[in-house]
C-alpha cells in the first residue's frame, strides 16, 4: 500500500491507488441507544490519507459546488502536509461554521457529488475532511474572531440561526458593534432547535456562540421582533441598520379528519422536546414526551428523517415514513434516509393521509391513507401524485409528526412599515448583497429563500454582511 504518512507529495497514479474506506460510524446498536453523534472522528492518519485521495483538479469542481466556494483542494493539501490548522484557516476565509457544515451539509449531494473521482470510484470524502480541520482547531482554540477597528456603529440581527450568527461574526470583525436578538430562550436558532444533537452536538453551536460573546456580540434572548417590539423601535434605541435573518419557523399543517387528536405533533415541537434542554423550552413542551411503540412520520425532506431518527431512539419499534410521491422526488438529503434506514425506519411511497383515526381517549392511533400514483410535473417540476379512489389502506400510529415543511412568520414582515414581502410571505431580498425595499434593512438565510440548507443560509449572512459594512460606511447627508 502507498504510504501517505509522509508528507512527500504523490503523483496522480499514486494517489488513485490509495483505496476508499468507508467514513467511521458509530454501530446502529450502539447509536440508538442515545442521541450523541453517529458520525465518528477521522484520525489524524486516516485525515491524511483521505486528503491524499484528492487529486487537485486545476478546475475543482468540487469548489464551484460547494455553496461556500470553499478552496478544498488547497485544504485537503494543507491536511495531507500534517497542517491541520493551515487547512482549517482555509475554510474560514469562506465559511464562518466549518465545524457546523462538515457535519450537516449534505455533502453527497454537493461537493462530493462534483468530485471527480466519483466517475469511477468513491469520491473524496471532503465533508469528514472539513470536519477533522474544523475540530482540530477547536481543540486548539483556533476560532477567535478578532474585531475590526471601532466603527461606533451598531447593527440588530434578528435572529441566531446560521444566517444572523454568520453576519454577526463578520460585521464584527468589521469594527461594527451587534446585538442579536432571539426569540427563544437560548441563541442558535435551527441550529440548536431543529437539527437533532446526532448530526450537530449542541456544545458545537454553544462554542461558536460563546466565540462571539467574547468578541463583543450581545445577546438578547426571549425577545420576539414584531408587534411587541417592532423593527422601528430599534432604529429609535439606536442601532443604524438591521439584518433579518428570522429563518422560517411556522411548520405546515395538514387539513384532514382527526387533526386535533392528541399524539399529533409539529417537526418543532417533537425535534425540540427530545434534542434540547427543557429550560430552552416553553413550559407547554417541558414535559416527557410519550412516543408509544408506532411512530409515523409525513413527510419526505431532511425534518422527517431527523424526526424517524429521534422517534426509533426514543423506543419505538415500528417507525414509518409516509410520502406522496416516489423516493425520486424526495427533497431530503439521502445519507440522513440511508442512516434513517439502516437503524430501521420503513418508507412507505406514494401514501396520501386523508384521516387521522383515534381511540376512545382521543388519541390518535392510525392514519388512513390512499395509494396514489403520479401524474404530470407541477410547476416545480415535480410529478404530481394523485389518490387512487378505493385505495384506502390505514397504518397503526400511538405518535404522528407532520414533517410538512416550514414557512415564515407573517408577523415579522408585517409588522415593518416599506418592507416588500413575497406572495408566499418570505421577505423580498436580493439574494447577492441582502438589500430590501428599505435601504437600512437586509435580509437573508431562509427568511428570503424559504428552507434551505444550513451552508447557503450562512453564505447569505456573510454576503449580507459585507453590504451593511457598505451601507454603514457610506458617507449620508
Ligand atoms: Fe479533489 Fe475531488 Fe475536488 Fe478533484 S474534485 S480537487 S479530487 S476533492
Amino acid at each position: 500500500m502507498t504510504d501517505v504518512t509522509s508528507t512527500a507529495m504523490l503523483d496522480r497514479k499514486a494517489r488513485m491507488r490509495i483505496p476508499y474506506e468507508e467514513p467511521p460510524e458509530r454501530p446502529v446498536a450502539e447509536r440508538l441507544k442515545d442521541f450523541t453523534e453517529t458520525q465518528l472522528p477521522l484520525t489524524p492518519q486516516r485525515a491524511i490519507r483521505e486528503a491524499s485521495r484528492c487529486l487537485q483538479c486545476p478546475l475543482a469542481p468540487c469548489v464551484k459546488a460547494c455553496p461556500a466556494h470553499s478552496d478544498i483542494p488547497g485544504a485537503l493539501r494543507k491536511i495531507e502536509e500534517s497542517d491541520f490548522l493551515g487547512a482549517a484557516d482555509i475554510y474560514r476565509q469562506t465559511s464562518s461554521m466549518s465545524q457546523i457544515c462538515g457535519r450537516v451539509c449534505p455533502h453527497e449531494q454537493l461537493c462530493q457529488c462534483a468530485c471527480v473521482r466519483n466517475k469511477t470510484h468513491e469520491p473524496v470524502l471532503c465533508g469528514a475532511l472539513e470536519t477533522f480541520a474544523a475540530d482540530a482547531a477547536r481543540v486548539h482554540d483556533r476560532f477567535f474572531i478578532h474585531p475590526g477597528s471601532p466603527t461606533g456603529k451598531h447593527v440588530a440581527i434578528v435572529g441566531s440561526g446560521p444566517a444572523g450568527l454568520a453576519c454577526a461574526e463578520q460585521l464584527i470583525t468589521q469594527g461594527h458593534q451587534v446585538e442579536i436578538f432571539e426569540s427563544a430562550a437560548a441563541p442558535g436558532g435551527m441550529l440548536v432547535f431543529g437539527i437533532p444533537s446526532f448530526k450537530l452536538d449542541k456544545s458545537i453551536v454553544e462554542s461558536m456562540v460563546e466565540d462571539l460573546r467574547h468578541a463583543g456580540a450581545t445577546f438578547r434572548l426571549n425577545t420576539p421582533i414584531g408587534k411587541d417590539l417592532p423593527v422601528d423601535h430599534l432604529f429609535a434605541e439606536g442601532f443604524h441598520a438591521v439584518f433579518l435573518g428570522t429563518g422560517t419557523s411556522i411548520p405546515s399543517g395538514i387539513k384532514i379528519p382527526g387533526i386535533e387528536l392528541r399524539g399529533i405533533y409539529a417537526p418543532n415541537e417533537f425535534l425540540a422536546r427530545l434534542n434540547v434542554r427543557p429550560e430552552y423550552l416553553p413550559s407547554a413542551w417541558q414535559g416527557r414526551l410519550p412516543i408509544g411503540q408506532k411512530a409515523v412520520v409525513i413527510g419526505g425532506g431532511d425534518t422527517a428523517s431527523d424526526c424517524l431518527r429521534s422517534a426509533l431512539r426514543m423506543g419505538a419499534s415500528e417507525v414509518t415514513c409516509l410520502y406522496r410521491r416516489t423516493e425520486a422526488e424526495m427533497p431530503g438529503g439521502i445519507k440522513d434516509r440511508e442512516l434513517a434506514r439502516e437503524e430501521g425506519a420503513v418508507f412507505h411511497f406514494l401514501a396520501q393521509p386523508v384521516r387521522f383515526l383515534g381511540d376512545t381517549d382521543g388519541r390518535v392511533c392510525a392514519v388512513e391513507c390512499l395509494k396514489c400514483e403520479l401524474g404530470e410535473p407541477d410547476m416545480e417540476g415535480r410529478r404530481r401524485p394523485i389518490p387512487l379512489e378505493g385505495s384506502n389502506f390505514t397504518v397503526e400510529a400511538e405518535t404522528v409528526v407532520l414533517a410538512l415543511g416550514y414557512g415564515p412568520d407573517p408577523e415579522i414582515g408585517g409588522s415593518i412599515p416599506g418592507l416588500e414581502m413575497q406572495s408566499n410571505g418570505l421577505i423580498r431580498a436580493d439574494r447577492q448583497n441582502g438589500a430590501t425595499s428599505r435601504p437600512e434593512i437586509f435580509a437573508g438565510g431562509d427568511a428570503v429563500s424559504g428552507p434551505d440548507l444550513v451552508s447557503t443560509a450562512m453564505v447569505s449572512g456573510r454576503r449580507a454582511a459585507q453590504s451593511i459594512d457598505l451601507f454603514l460606511r457610506t458617507p449620508r447627508d
